[in-house]
Formats: C-alpha cells, sequence, structure tokens
C-alpha cells in the first residue's frame, strides 16, 4: 500500500523538516547519537522531522542515510547537487499523483518512503533556490543545521537564546527585561 502524508509544501516548511533530518546524525546534546538507527529501532519518525511516515528500516533506511550524508557534505554549496548519486537516488525514489472523486490529489512515494520524502523537501527547497539558506550554527560546541528564513540570511545561530554569544544574550535578556517592565500593568 502506498504511503501518503499531508505535509506541506511550502518550501519555509519543508527546510525546516529537512534541517530536522540533517541534524538526525548527532549534533549538540545528542553529538553520539544516529537518531535516524533510533527511529528505526523505535518504528517512529517523528524524531527525524516526519511524523506518520513509516519508521525507516532496510533499502529506506539506506538510502535515507546515503541522502543524509550526501547533503551534509554539500551544506552551502549547490555543487552537491550534481553528484550523480544524488539524481541516481532521487530517479529511483519516483513520486506519484493519485486523483480522488472527492476533487483532491495527493502525492506519494512509488517506495523508499523516508528517503523519498526527505527528497521531495529537498526538490521543494532547491526549487525555492532555499538550499544555501540551510546553515550549519555558528557555535561550535552545537552545529545544529538550521533554516535561516531572514531576508537578509544573516542568521548565524540555530537558537539565539541557546547558541547566541554571552553579549548578546545578556542583551537580549535585558530588552526583555524592559519589555516585561513596559507592559507590567496590563
Ligand atoms: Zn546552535
Amino acid at each position: 500500500m502506498m504511503q501518503t502524508a499531508d505535509f506541506s509544501a511550502v518550501p519555509s516548511d519543508a527546510a525546516e523538516r529537512l534541517a530536522t533530518f540533517l541534524n538526525s546524525h548527532g549534533v549538540g546534546f545528542d553529538a553520539r547519537r544516529d537518531l535516524l538507527d533510533e527511529a528505526a529501532q523505535a518504528g517512529d519518525s517523528s524524531a527525524l522531522g516526519y511524523p506518520g511516515v513509516p519508521a525507516p528500516s532496510g533499502a529506506d533506511k539506506d538510502e535515507a542515510r546515503a541522502v543524509r550524508t550526501l547533503l551534509l557534505g554539500g551544506i552551502g554549496d549547490v555543487g552537491v547537487f550534481e553528484r550523480p548519486e544524488l539524481n541516481a537516488l532521487a530517479a529511483a525514489l519516483p513520486w506519484v499523483y493519485r486523483f480522488g472523486a472527492d476533487g483532491r490529489a495527493a502525492q506519494a512515494p512509488v517506495r523508499g518512503v523516508l528517503a523519498a520524502w526527505v527528497l521531495r523537501d529537498l526538490a521543494l527547497v532547491a526549487g525555492a533556490g532555499h538550499w544555501g539558506r540551510i546553515k550549519v550554527c555558528a557555535n561550535d560546541a552545537c552545529n545544529a543545521l538550521f533554516y535561516d528564513a531572514t531576508r537578509a540570511q544573516t542568521k548565524r545561530w540555530h537558537s539565539f537564546e541557546l547558541c547566541g554569544n554571552k553579549a548578546n544574550v545578556a542583551a537580549h535578556r535585558r530588552r526583555h527585561a524592559a519589555d516585561d517592565k513596559g507592559v507590567g500593568g496590563g
């Protein structure tokens, strides 16, 4: 049976899922964990950014890992899209349309469930020209991938609160304290 799932086709949502998936190789506090293996064991793809998609196993897990390895080697570099391995995986993981009597259409991967969903999101992100917005957190102890949705594309940390430098965090807290005072009457 084909799996369909109702994930947004908005590029920014796709980019967030893609970043979550790429982080499954183990970043920050999870530095020595591979969440792909853990999702396979737990039978749950939620931690990979794809709740509801069957947990990866067998060839699907291998292909998902291959996609992840390729993309992690090409952060900030569209040259990764010219890697023959990437397009070979994409050709091996096609999608079909299914039109329903309710007048709606759904897309479903033919096989390779998780890997196919990841490649669909990559296609959405790349189609919007947003691959360069997937960045590595500037905190060396973190290294989480994140999606920079800012217009100027100047975001440096996956989380300002967690990974921004101390001076910025302190300034941030001062601003918040001031804001709290300002709205205290409500
Ligand atoms: Zn970070």
